[in-house]
């Protein structure tokens, strides 16, 4: 079979020579961190650091950002910020990077998994209820793709139940909802900028909040609150026990540069990623993604469904036909990843019974992790979905009808 994308597509590298400028900058001043562990004018971090924090905040249209090492680090002190304890249930959904279910662990808290919309692939709003219980403290929605998650329904019901929201939004920065941004609805957002996302400064993430305490909590649980709040006069102690989980002068700086070119990157996704759905959707095998009403979608990543009976090819075949014709995709195997509740850390819990943190559980309280729970991203995982992540610049349009091609062709090889 001749390939019809001959060359491999360029890697996506958002970094430039401002970021290499800033660096360097940093890296001759000699400090590359500059925070103090203890009540002091460097608690809070160095130059750098701040200045990222205020152009995040304002960029978002949100009072406080705070910077973290990584989003899995501001994941973690979201949680604890939001006073998330020992037995307390938490839910989440079990498709998203592994973080984004095992955060709770960290605390003693229980991950319980709510399925995804059929439409938009984030956490479905109509099946939180179901999943309430009077230990539920907290909902940690995932902005999958990079689109919103339904945050009007969501923290409706976060209101009724008396829930805290923590939104995971390492996929959207800058992504636009409702009359702001997507992250910075829930009581606290976080954004990753590890080396893989729109964004980056090789690892890093940042936490956003519009209440003050919850800032300061974030902030105390960055950097070793246990030797800070005595000294700073800070007496909620729930959870004030500290990390590392600092991020450098060095990583502030580059974040500094990306953040500006942030709406530039997403607008070429964007004409990318509709370019590309005007052609697919002719293909009726194929559903292009869909785009929440009065809100953005930034396409990290653009999935598609498939529809094995429309085609009369099952999926497998159809991906490794595409792979033929010269287009390597990002999960090759299966639907974008293994639902999380199937990894042993979950599915095989019975082992864990007795152990962390399930031990706080009686018999009959343990959570259900087993095949089935969510239908939807079962049927997604096992069947429909094709996730890819070409909607990048330097491509352009013409790779994009190279990519159409592509799709249409694997469809006709038997
Ligand atoms: C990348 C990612 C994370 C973790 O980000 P790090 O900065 O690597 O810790 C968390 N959640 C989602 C959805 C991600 O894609």
């Amino acid at each position: 079979m001749e390939k019809i994308i001959t060359k491999a597509f360029p890697m996506y590298n958002p970094i430039g020579e401002e970021e290499a400028q800033a660096a360097a900058a940093v890296v001759r001043t000699g400090i590359l961190s500059d925070f103090l562990g203890k009540h002091s004018e460097k608690f809070g971090g160095g130059k750098n650091v701040l200045e990222l924090e205020k152009n995040w905040a304002e960029y978002h249209h949100v009072k406080h950002a705070i910077s973290f090492n990584s989003a899995t680090t501001a994941l973690l002190a979201g949680l604890g910020a939001l006073e998330v304890c020992p037995g307390d249930e938490v839910l989440v959904i079990g498709y998203s990077m592994c973080i984004s279910a095992t955060a709770p662990l960290f605390y003693g808290a229980i991950p319980v998994f709510v399925d995804i919309e059929e439409d938009y692939y984030c956490m479905d709003p109509v099946k939180i209820e179901d999943k309430i219980t009077p230990r539920t403290k907290a909902i940690l929605p995932v902005d999958l793709f990079g689109q919103s998650s339904d945050m009007v329904k969501i923290n409706a019901i976060a209101k009724k139940y008396n829930l805290k929201v923590l939104s995971d939004t390492s996929h959207a920065p800058g992504c636009r909802y409702h009359e702001g941004f997507a992250g910075t609805f829930a009581d606290v957002g976080v954004y990753s900028l590890n080396q893989h996302k729109i964004i980056h400064c090789g690892e890093g993430g940042i936490a956003v909040t519009n209440d003050d305490e919850i800032a300061l909590r974030l902030q105390l649980i960055r950097n070793h609150a246990e030797a800070v709040v005595d000294d700073m006069g800070y007496y909620n102690l729930t959870n004030m026990v500290g990390g590392n989980y600092r991020m450098t002068e060095t990583e502030a700086a580059i974040a500094i540069e990306q953040l500006k070119k942030l709406p530039a990157l997403i607008e070429s996704r964007i004409n990318l990623a509709n370019y590309l759905s005007e052609k697919l959707s002719k293909l009726e095998y194929l559903t292009v993604p869909k785009v929440r009403e009065n809100a953005e979608h930034v396409y990290y990543l653009y999935p598609l469904r498939y529809d094995e009976d429309k085609a009369g090819l099952c999926r497998e075949q159809y991906v490794e036909n595409i792979r033929k014709l010269g287009i390597p995709l990002y999960r090759l195997a299966g639907g974008y990843i293994k639902p999380l509740y199937l990894e042993p850390i979950f599915s095989k819990k019975e082992q864990l019974k007795h152990g962390y943190p399930y031990r706080l559980l009686k018999d009959n309280e343990q959570p259900n992790y087993s095949r089935g729970i969510c239908p939807v991203t079962e049927k997604f995982y096992d069947k429909e979905f094709i996730v890819t992540a070409y909607t990048y610049p330097p491509l352009t349009k013409s790779d994009m009808d190279d990519i159409v091609k592509v799709f249409d062709k694997a469809a006709t090889m038997r």
